[in-house]
């Protein structure tokens, strides 16, 4: 073997929790750390560290992202009432990615990770979906009542110059509850720019989708500034492209895109982009562990990192001490993608062809020697009798991979 590949500046690398965490650690030592000289700063996100510093250690971690750029996420432990008493909890810590995505004002980029063996549940599907998700703002950051009787209630916005605004909603009859929520015009600026330059990169149509006949306020403040920026901005680099903008009703969009052939980023705003990440990406792969996940900011500040949890019943058996056939491939990408933005970005080439040498050595693993994982064995065309455990996964992959380097 050739000397280690260099790097200039470090990756901020955030660890996370359960089966995620112990793939982690083996993804490293196997694919990565033998190639290059790996440079990072490692914050711990597992969810006793997280308890032990009160949630102090979330805030480091995008805050390193500001310092340093470029960041790679292991997947958390969102806390609720039973994982407070599992593991002691001093409280119910946010989410530490929904902290994140608002420190760092993002949009998160959802791919399916094409592989020949796995064929979409949508027979048109013929080229990449990517869901844009705006991962600022609406119901993820909501402030809501519950009321136990009738009454009225109102919303006032007061400027900081003192003047008011007020909007009365409708009389309530009896016991319910209500919620408001907000965008800011800077984050739906920021949204639109990183989506049309998104699609640029890729040459990928664009689909903005909301609700604005019906929220004439809110969604139809989101249209009138995609259209804003589309006009302004990018029309002319989109026509040189041969790539479209589309505005369409969300409901149209989903109807549109099951019957579209794909080769669309679709921005969907915060609450839409959760559900249809997921709906695109089981109807494309069938595995959330066959998907990326980048969040881009409007400063330049990029994470990435799988889409799916920490994947607790295979821990759980882990535990016992039985092999477990999760899937590492996300976790995989997560590194290649920030790896590839960060020679990108210091013009390290080197680190940039590692990176794709080692995502195309986990999809000839997949596709021409048939090793596969239990997910992936299970919605496999043809299905596979097969698998191999996580550790073999990552072992053929080597052997991939250092066939290509
Ligand atoms: P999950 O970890 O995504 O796993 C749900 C199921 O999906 C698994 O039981 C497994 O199915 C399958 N699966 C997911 N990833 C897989 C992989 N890499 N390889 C093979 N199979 C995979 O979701 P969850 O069990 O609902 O959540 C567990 C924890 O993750 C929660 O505490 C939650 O807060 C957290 N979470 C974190 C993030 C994040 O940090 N980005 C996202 C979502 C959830 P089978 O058991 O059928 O094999
Ligand atoms: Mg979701």
């Amino acid at each position: 073997m050739t000397e280690k590949i260099k790097m200039k500046n470090p990756v901020v690398e955030i660890d996370g929790d359960e089966m995620t965490r112990v793939m982690w650690k083996w993804v490293k030592d196997k694919l990565i750390l033998p190639f290059v000289d790996l440079k990072t700063e490692y914050y711990d996100l597992g969810l006793p560290n997280r308890d032990k510093t009160e949630d102090k250690v979330t805030f480091e971690a995008a805050n390193a992202i500001k310092r340093w750029g470029v960041g790679v996420k292991c997947a958390t432990i969102t806390p609720n009432k039973e994982r407070i008493r599992e593991y002691n909890l001093k409280k119910e810590w946010p989410s530490p990615n929904a902290t994140i995505r608002k420190e760092l004002d993002g949009t998160v980029f959802r791919a399916p990770i094409i592989v020949n063996s796995v064929k979409p549940a949508v027979r048109f599907w013929k080229k990449p979906i990517v869901v844009a998700r705006h991962a600022f703002g609406d119901i993820y950051d909501n402030t809501s009542i519950r009321f136990n009787e009738a009454g009225t209630a109102e919303i006032i916005f007061r400027s900081k110059k003192g003047e008011e605004i007020r909007a009365k909603m409708p009389e309530f009859k009896g016991p319910g509850v209500l919620q408001s929520i907000y965008n800011i015009d800077e984050s739906i600026y920021g949204f639109a720019r990183a989506t049309f330059n998104y699609a640029l990169a890729m040459k990928l149509d664009l689909w903005f989708a909301s609700k604005d006949t019906i929220s004439k306020v809110y969604d139809a403040r989101f249209k009138e500034i995609f259209n804003e920026v589309y006009e302004k901005e990018f029309k002319e680099s989109f026509a040189k492209a041969g790539i479209n903008y589309s505005y369409f009703l969300i409901d149209d969009a989903v109807a549109r895109i099951v019957r579209s052939e794909g080769g669309v980023v679709w921005a969907c705003k915060n609450y839409d982009g959760d559900v249809f990440s997921d709906f695109v990406s089981t109807a494309y792969v069938g595995s959330l562990a066959l998907m990326t996940s980048e969040l881009m900011s409007p400063h330049g500040y990029y994470l990435s990192e799988a889409a799916h949890g920490t994947v607790q019943r295979h821990y759980y058996r882990y535990l016992k001490g039985e092999k477990v056939s999760s899937n590492p491939t996300a976790l995989i990408f997560a590194w290649t993608r920030a790896l590839k933005r960060r020679g990108e970005l210091d013009g390290t080439p080197d680190l940039v062809e590692f990176s794709n040498n080692l995502e195309k050595a986990v999809i000839k693993t997949i596709d021409q020697d048939g090793i596969v994982t239990q997910d992936i064995a299970r919605i496999m065309d043809p299905p596979a009798d097969k698998f191999v455990y996580t550790e073999e996964f990552i072992d053929a992959i080597a052997k991939n991979l250092i066939e290509l380097l």
